[in-house]
């Protein structure tokens, strides 16, 4: 099976072959086709899978297929428990968002705000973002979460031992509650699967 098989498109084939990827990995093709149809998701995933591919590929899609011509509200956000991951994170939305119209940033603290805020005024379609920092951010209204329909959740489990759900559960409900859910974690804890029941709607679970 190949990357178009699983329903994606010029721009982005044209992105992954540039990769030298040749085959998608088994957590990209169990993903892929759910996410592009806009079903939530809950995977077990380790990194080193694929799993940033296999989310940052079907929503970058969407984002640009679905791109309104004057507006450019952010639709699509993904936290991450630390900064390295959120800077990972956001490499690969850049590499996979080369030939369309998507503008993605990243956001974590221990950074001057300002020229993150100035990035947010500028219009983002696609976010990473670490939760303390995005807060402040959003207290300080440099951001919107009104109109974001895709949600990801990167590595759960590291977000729990952080101690970030409150934080998490905060900048879910500025969110509209129609919107796609992603979530993945390499363990499944009780507690993960409590934050999973108050987040994902109908969840096709995905394992590697
Ligand atoms: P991740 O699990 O998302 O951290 O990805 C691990 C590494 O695998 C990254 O360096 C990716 O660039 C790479 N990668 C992702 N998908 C593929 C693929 N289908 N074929 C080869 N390498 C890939």
């Amino acid at each position: 099976m190949s990357f178009k098989d699983l329903g994606l498109s010029d721009p982005f084939l044209k992105a992954i072959a540039e990769k030298g990827y040749t085959e998608p990995s088994p957590i990209q093709k169990k993903a892929i086709p759910h996410i592009l149809k806009g079903k939530d998701i809950l995977a077990s995933a380790q990194t080193g899978t694929g799993k940033t591919a296999g989310f940052t590929l079907p929503i970058l899609q969407y984002l640009s297929e679905t791109k309104h011509p004057k507006y450019r509200p952010l639709r699509a956000l993904v936290l991450t428990p630390t900064r390295e991951l959120a800077a990972q994170v956001h490499e690969n939305v850049r590499e996979y968002s080369k030939y369309v119209n998507i503008k993605s940033a990243v956001i974590f603290g221990g950074v001057k705000p300002a020229s993150q805020i100035a990035t947010l005024r500028k219009g983002v379609d696609f976010l990473v973002a670490t939760p303390g920092r995005l807060l402040d951010l959003h207290e300080q209204k440099a951001v919107s979460f009104k109109r974001i329909d895709v949600f990801i959740l990167d590595e759960a489990d590291r977000m729990l031992d952080m101690g970030f759900v409150r934080d998490i559960n905060k900048i879910i409900s500025f969110m509209p509650v129609k919107r796609q859910n992603l979530m993945f974690s390499a363990t499944f804890s009780n507690d993960i699967k409590k934050l999973a029941s108050g987040i994902l709607r109908n969840p096709i679970s995905v394992e590697t």
